[in-house]
């Protein structure tokens, strides 16, 4: 979509106006407010050639998503299932229209463009979300990187990524899921409150760890104020605290936290991933999503199976995702299905008869952990079964 049209603002905000209103509608835009929600409209908005070039300059200097990001092109879908292109949205945002979906966004977004943070450890100035090649510690994208913009492209890219670099790239621009890109930008820039001084990296995370593991741990989605925030997978939230102690403990992680890119954190012989890339609603996804974003688990699990001895599923959310895609990997699934449980073990051939071992782990939620339901005592011993498990034998 050409940089002119911002002005779709109008046109997004006209078509949900009922149509007996459309002439007041117009008759107050004419006069300078906004035509839902009456307020004055801040002076670059009333002027769309004026918005137009502003964007474009904001753009040129990398402070924007690309065109191709904000809505021209491929994707167009879900920018459209929000209602107009990014940048419309975000102009509604800026001057304060209450169709914004998001009050910290009104409070965070100033009419000059995006609020620029400093990244808590590596310094430097970002936007909420952060376009891909700008500086961000450990982006695997740039402004080149193919996004994916429908589950069919999805499904393309994932396959012909080159190297698990490439294909993390590849998932970190990721923008198949109308809903979920919504909601992952909405949270980058609304903000919790503890983490208001922050950018959030509001992108897919991809994988984290050894490129060649011997332990893989597969869990469910991002959370929206954890890796949605600092672009790495289970950092920023209690449920990552908890994973990366124990994995630490085990003697598969090198500090016991982990908290942003940049924090010494270092994975060895282990690895972590998540069915879904994009933080979700209520943490659930749809079945649809779910099934748009298994490609990238099944590119990233061939990548890394060759060296894979144990697969710790989280929950029964991952213990579904890593049996469904070993099982559309060719790979036989005892039947019945195996059930989920803490502890639960089940070893599957590869072609080629070597055994890998799944085995099923509470997630490290708060609401078990909390609760008593998992323990830091049986993480410890789940995992010193995976790692007895990696030994050679
Ligand atoms: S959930 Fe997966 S497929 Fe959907 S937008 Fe995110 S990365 Fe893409």
């Amino acid at each position: 979509m050409a940089l002119s049209q911002p002005v779709s603002v109008t046109a997004d905000a006209r078509a949900s106006a009922p149509a007996a209103s459309a002439r007041m509608f117009l008759r107050r835009r004419r006069s300078g407010r906004c035509g839902q929600c009456r307020r004055p409209r801040p002076r670059a908005a009333r002027d769309p050639a004026r918005e137009a070039a502003r964007l474009g300059a904001e753009c040129r200097a990398g402070l924007l998503m690309s065109p191709r990001l904000r809505g021209a092109g491929p994707g167009q879908g879900d920018d459209a299932a929000q209602g107009g292109t990014r940048a419309a949205r975000a102009a509604r945002v800026r001057h304060g229209d209450r169709l914004g979906t998001a009050q910290g966004a009104q409070k965070g977004a100033g009419v000059d463009g995006p609020e620029l943070l400093p990244h808590p450890l590596a310094g430097g100035a970002f936007p909420s979300p952060v376009p891909p090649g700008i500086g961000w510690p450990g982006d695997p994208a740039d402004s080149s990187t193919p996004v994916a913009a429908t589950p069919g492209e999805v499904a393309s890219l994932a396959a012909g990524a080159v190297d698990l670099h490439a294909l993390d790239a590849r998932i970190s621009v990721c923008r198949a899921c109308p809903r979920l890109v919504s909601w992952r930008e909405e949270a980058a820039v609304a903000k919790r409150k503890s983490f208001a001084d922050q950018p959030y990296w509001g992108r897919p995370v991809p994988g984290f760890g050894d490129e060649a593991p011997e332990i893989l741990v597969v869990g469910l989605a991002p959370a929206a104020n954890g890796s949605n925030r600092t672009s790495r997978m289970f950092t920023g939230d209690r449920a990552g605290d908890w994973l990366y102690a124990a994995l630490c403990r085990a003697g598969f992680a090198a500090i016991p936290t982990s908290t942003h890119v940049g924090d010494g954190q270092r994975l060895q012989r282990a690895r972590i991933m998540s069915a879904v890339r994009c933080a979700p609603p209520g943490n659930k996804p749809t079945t649809a999503e779910r099934d748009a974003c298994a490609p990238w688990m099944a590119a990233e699990l061939a990548e890394v199976l060759p060296t894979v001895r144990v697969i710790v599923a989280l929950g029964g959310y991952g213990w579904d995702a890593v049996l469904r895609s070993l099982r559309d990997a060719g790979v036989r699934i005892p039947r019945p299905k195996p059930r989920f449980g803490h502890g639960a073990r089940t070893a599957v051939e590869l072609s080629g008869g070597r055994c890998i071992s799944v085995l099923g782990c509470f997630h490290p939620s708060q609401q078990n952990t909390f609760t008593g339901r998992l323990t830091e005592k049986m993480l410890d011993e789940l995992f010193a079964d995976a790692r007895a498990l990696c030994a050679p034998e």
